[in-house]
């Protein structure tokens, strides 16, 4: 018998595990002292590493000034605050903040408004399309929302009801930079083909800018525009789940940004306040409020420890560090060096099909060197292996005949050195297994 402890997302007897006791900056210490770099910034949240005292200084504070708030029957000043703060760094029409414990309660209550807005604007359409393999969480309206390993679904039915699959703009034939006019014009058909198939029957559209766990698989901009139009003409809300590449991951502040879109719902959560405490966001548009507002409506979600001024001071703290340290522009510049390096270091590896890289969100996508295709998850499993037995932590994205990928999220704090010393051992793995 094992640990009493059930990892999430683990069988219940668990493998041996390395067990953490400390952290210090983007390293990681066990429990015999070994030291390893965490190069997945924990779990793509813990950006500013693991012993930020600007941070750790605000929750302290927090805890001694006031730990709780009713957040239903008391105002809040700290979420104000910071309502404010997202309003002002999302876009124009957001004039809403609320807030959760997780990424997939972000998603729970974008999925609840956008239902209920659809009804308070006089229609009842409640079906939501999402892209084919992207993953939203896993409470169960998130679980019905992510296409991520179906497989996973079975046996915890039914199901939520009314999800709508959108074509994966990849195509495994050509590498995602140069999809060709045609790759493309056939992923903006099909997608076109969805969304006039189901018009009458749609209330939102939830997109993942980047597939994230899905293997860094970015969605192109004429993509991402037609959904965004096509929502605006149909009154459909367009929902973009920035909780994987919010708060300056992929190089803006959010992934929308780039493109000039406005989403009426925007979900975030990881980033927020660098990892260290549980705490999501849905900022909302005004069409939104104001539909609540004209049918005296409250919004029926609620968890009791949602805008817990602690996790909110946390919050606070880090989106001030990013604004003082030009977090973007140190974003991009160690973006720009990471690319060269694993492109120089590992594109000509037989097994590398091709690197992805977004700001700092990477993957490095593995294939069979006769046939192209993914590796397997098994070969993929030795590969993140080695990488761990080398000292360092890394992610996998496995997608039966889309990609087998090795994901690398580094923090923002870490050197051209620490980068240098993951591309070191990613390359040593790799070289290593291509005989298997
Ligand atoms: N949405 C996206 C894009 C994610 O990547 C995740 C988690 O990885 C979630 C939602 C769920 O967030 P959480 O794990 O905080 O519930």
């Amino acid at each position: 018998m094992g640990s009493t402890y059930w990892r999430p997302f683990n069988r219940a007897d668990g493998e041996n595990v390395i067990n953490i006791v400390k952290g210090e900056g983007i390293f990681l210490y066990d429990d015999s002292g070994r030291r390893f770099q965490d190069a997945y910034s924990g779990l793509w949240n813990m950006n500013y590493g693991y012993s930020d005292n600007d941070i750790k200084k605000a929750i302290k504070t927090q805890i001694e000034e006031l730990p709780y708030i009713n957040p239903i029957t008391l105002g809040n000043p700290k979420a104000s605050e910071l309502a404010d703060k997202l309003c002002s760094i999302t876009h124009d029409e957001i004039t809403k903040v609320l807030f959760t414990c997780s990424g997939s309660e972000a998603i729970e209550a974008a999925i609840k408004i956008s239902r209920k807005y659809n009804n308070l604007i006089g229609k009842k359409q409640y079906h939501i399309a999402v892209i084919s393999e992207s993953y939203h969480g896993s409470y169960y309206g998130s679980m019905s929302a992510s296409f991520y390993d179906e497989n996973e679904k079975q046996g915890y039915g039914p199901m939520v009801d009314g999800f709508i699959k959108l074509v994966l703009p990849f195509s495994r034939r050509c590498k995602t930079e140069e999809m060709t006019i045609d790759e493309k014009n056939k992923v903006m058909q099909k997608l076109e083909e969805t969304l006039q198939n189901n018009k009458d029957k749609l209330c939102a559209i939830i997109v993942e800018p980047i597939l994230a766990s899905g293997g860094v698989i970015p969605l192109f901009e004429e993509y991402l525009s037609r959904i965004n139009s096509f929502c605006r003409e149909n009154n459909v809300l367009f929902v973009c789940d920035e909780v994987a590449t919010g708060f300056g991951r992929t190089g803006t502040m959010f992934r929308f940004q780039k493109f000039d879109l406005k989403p009426d719902i925007i979900t975030m959560s990881k980033g927020i306040n660098n990892g260290y405490l549980p705490l999501g966001a849905v900022c909302i548009s005004e069409k939104i409020e104001s539909a609540f507002l004209k049918e005296n409506q409250i919004l029926f979600h609620l968890s009791t420890q949602n805008a817990n001024p602690i996790c909110l001071a946390a919050a606070l703290a880090t989106i001030d560090k990013m604004e003082r340290d030009n977090i973007l522009e140190v974003v991009n510049a160690k973006s720009t060096y990471f690319k060269k390096i694993l492109n120089d270091d590992l594109s000509n590896l037989s097994m590398v099909f091709e690197i992805r890289i977004h700001g700092l969100m990477a993957a490095i996508d593995l294939a069979d060197r006769e046939t192209n295709n993914p590796i397997s998850h098994e070969q993929l499993i030795k590969v993140i292996s080695t990488i761990y037995s080398l000292g360092c932590f890394a992610g996998i994205s496995y997608t039966k005949d889309i990609t087998s990928s090795i994901l690398i999220f580094p923090q923002y704090i870490a050197t051209e050195s620490d980068l240098d010393n993951i591309v070191k051992i990613v390359k040593t793995a790799i070289s290593n297994s291509s005989g298997i």
